[in-house]
């Protein structure tokens, strides 16, 4: 069994800046401060840790324990209309290589996101890849990615052979999530990182991006 586990954002599709508009407009509406975020680095961060250092910034007493649960439905509520208002499309390939894999016999898919669960679940569905997953490691999961990562395999997978887990995304954070945990480092440069930096970030396997899927399918599936 090898188990593939896709981050979202820049890897799976581009929201056109839906995601980071609906925090944003959650975060000035829970607490009058516009462009919260803005001191916040996003890319290949869990969305925990993301809320959690922008209360911070903003010196908001109470942390994440008193504010996680009504930022979330607020986030969720405008993420609905974002992703309505904003041009987004999925990255090249999909959901073509999603299809091929999920034909193969001994290739379980996932998902390895910083999103907050339900919002991950909201993008894919927008996208129109929703049923290509059942479970994932989520954002909501740990502040940490790698911890994230490894407590979201250990739910969903029980005793799975670390190099029989591939994570794959378009940032250094993915790539250093899935080393910190022996697994498989798979990076696709459809982000802000080229090839060579998801190379020197340690990625075992790099791609520009998935738009020949039948290959990259045989590749990721262990055949090529
Ligand atoms: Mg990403």
């Amino acid at each position: 069994m090898r188990l593939i586990l896709f981050d979202i954002d820049n890897t799976l599709l581009y929201t056109g800046g839906a995601g980071g508009l609906g925090m944003n407009l959650a975060f000035q509406e829970m607490f009058g401060i516009s462009d919260g975020f803005a001191s916040v680095e996003f890319s290949g961060r869990t969305d925990l840790f993301i809320l959690s250092e922008a209360l911070r910034q903003h010196g908001i007493r109470g942390g994440l324990e008193a504010h996680l649960q009504g930022f979330l439905r607020s986030y969720h509520y405008h993420l609905e209309q974002t992703l309505e208002e904003r041009n987004g499309h999925l990255e090249p390939g999909f959901p073509h290589l999603l299809e091929a894999l999920q034909k193969r016999d001994g290739v379980r898919l996932g998902l390895a996101t910083g999103n907050f669960s339900q919002a991950a679940w909201m993008k894919l569905e927008h996208y129109g890849i929703r049923q290509y997953f059942r479970d994932g490691a989520f954002g909501d999961e740990s502040l940490d990615r790698a911890e994230m990562v490894r407590e979201g395999i250990r739910r969903f997978a029980g005793d799975v052979a670390p190099t029989d887990v591939l994570i794959v995304g378009d940032t250094p954070h993915d790539v250093s999530s899935a080393l910190a945990n022996r697994l498989v480092a798979v990076g696709v440069a459809t982000g802000t990182y080229t090839t060579d930096q998801l190379r020197d970030s340690g990625a075992n396997l790099v791609f520009q991006d998935f738009s020949d899927w039948h290959d990259a399918a045989a590749k990721l599936a262990g055949e090529a």
